[in-house]
């Protein structure tokens, strides 16, 4: 704070020059580390940016209690744009691991302990989903009467699922988490 000192000492009626300074790039880069930098948790990467807020839903990040950063829109070499999704304090089980699968084929998921990667997992679309996707058929069974849903994952990129029930076959963009 007591850097601060000679600000009152302005020009008064002079013109009031505003500097701006550019932030060099590298000091950019520190500053996202030391922001989203976690000691222990999960990292996953390579989410397609459509599907950010998908993910999010699935592992209930905003009930968590531990830091959650959220960065989107992000350049990637594989895949255009993604987003990363940064958890402190959680451990993904293979449910989870597997939800994730569904929305972003894609994606690592990174075991974060001692502000290293510990383990990186690629997730693996399952072959069927229990209770994860709502069925977008209104008729269908499972949006009328106490059945826990079911698909079979029909193509993995782009997703394609079929309703067990009413053989309703859904793509990405049909999928709504339960
Ligand atoms: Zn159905």
């Amino acid at each position: 704070m007591a850097k601060k000192k000679s600000a009152g000492k302005s020009k008064i009626g002079g013109r009031m020059k505003v500097k701006k300074v550019r932030i060099p790039q590298k000091e950019e880069v520190k500053m996202e580390l030391k922001i989203s930098a976690i000691e222990e948790g999960t990292v996953i990467d390579h989410i397609p940016t459509d599907s950010t807020f998908k993910v999010v839903e699935i592992l209930d990040l905003e009930n968590q209690n531990g830091i959650v950063s959220i960065a989107t829109n992000l350049q990637s070499k594989s895949i255009g744009k993604k987003a990363i999704i940064k958890v402190a304090g959680k451990n993904l089980t293979q449910e989870e691991v597997n939800k994730i699968a569904i929305v972003a084929p894609d994606a690592t998921v990174n075991i974060i302990k001692n502000y290293g990667v510990r383990e990186k997992i690629k997730v693996k679309a399952p072959d069927s989903i229990e209770n994860v996707v709502k069925c977008s058929n209104p008729v269908c069974i499972t949006n009328n009467e106490q059945v826990p849903t079911k698909f079979y994952v029909v193509k993995k990129d782009p997703l394609k699922i079929k309703c067990h029930y009413c053989e309703r076959s859904m793509g990405k963009e049909d999928i709504r988490i339960i």
